[in-house]
């Protein structure tokens, strides 16, 4: 039950269309696997008329498949994305809202926002999942109990000079007490897929898409991690001075917003 229930907080952190995604490629092996079984059979049976067609359905299902994973590579480098003025406060209190839920005892949560801050650029459902997918991260690294910290302020301009050299970003940060990662492992966890969790358990997509999401929204994302002292995940998104577009107004282009 645990492993499910970690199974559908990522799912959710994941997004509704990849949640779909996977779902329709599952139909997809069924189809596939079932195929195989009818041709099993019929071959077990000296029966060779009509394989054809289990081949036909087969090789149909596989190609859906394929198209479907290149569709969810896409999904996680380049989604389409909605920049708006938004509030990052409000945007990390209702994802600490959906994560105390999922905390065990052992893990306490300490938000660490500052006054004040600029609006950020950005999609608010992407920074929403972004951050509960690095909440979850920290939550599993974890499992002995510790100290989950969700920070935002005003980056320090030096830092962010590799970014674009210009302008302002607001830093979001995650950071756990966990068992941190060594250098290979850092290296490694943008890439789709790649997890160190057990079957089941991890989708290995988390960081690729919030890496994916700080790319797209001219920000980046930087980790601070070192085996046995834990983790750091630092979101820089750029800043906005422009009051934020109100909900029905969505649709208008970006340019004619408030101003
Ligand atoms: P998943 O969580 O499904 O494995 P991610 O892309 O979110 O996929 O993470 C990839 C891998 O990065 C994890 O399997 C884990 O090995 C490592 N990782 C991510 N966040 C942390 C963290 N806070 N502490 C230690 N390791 C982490």
């Amino acid at each position: 039950a645990e492993a499910s229930l970690r199974q559908s907080q990522k799912m959710e952190a994941i997004g509704q269309l990849t949640g779909g995604i996977a779902h329709d490629f599952n139909n997809m092996l069924t189809g596939i696997i079932g195929s195989l079984d009818m041709m099993r059979r019929r071959i077990a049976d000296n029966r060779f008329d009509g394989l054809e067609r289990y081949l036909e359905t087969a090789l149909g299902s596989a190609e859906r498949a394929a198209a479907l994973t290149h569709r969810l590579l896409a999904f996680a480098r380049r989604q389409p994305l909605e920049p708006r003025a938004l509030d990052v406060a409000a945007v990390i209190q209702s994802v600490a809202q959906l994560v105390t839920h999922a905390l065990p005892e052992s893990v306490t949560l300490r938000l660490a926002i500052a006054d004040d801050l600029p609006h950020a650029l950005a999609d608010s459902n992407q920074l929403e999942n972004a951050v509960l997918n690095l909440a979850v991260n920290a939550r599993d690294a974890m499992p002995d109990g510790g100290e989950l910290v969700i920070s935002a302020s005003l980056a320090d301009p030096a830092r962010v000079a590799a970014i674009d050299g210009a302008g302002e970003y607001l830093l979001i940060s995650v950071a756990d007490t966990g068992g941190g990662m060594p250098p290979e492992i850092v290296e490694r966890v943008f890439e789709p897929f790649f997890t160190t969790k057990p079957l089941g358990q991890g989708t290995g997509l988390g960081l690729s898409m919030v890496y994916g999401f700080a790319q797209q929204s001219g920000g980046t994302v930087r980790i601070d991690s070192r085996p046995g002292s834990g983790t750091a995940i630092d979101l820089y998104l750029p800043t906005t001075r422009t009051a934020p577009v109100a909900d029905d107004q969505v649709s208008a282009p970006a340019h004619k917003g408030a101003g």
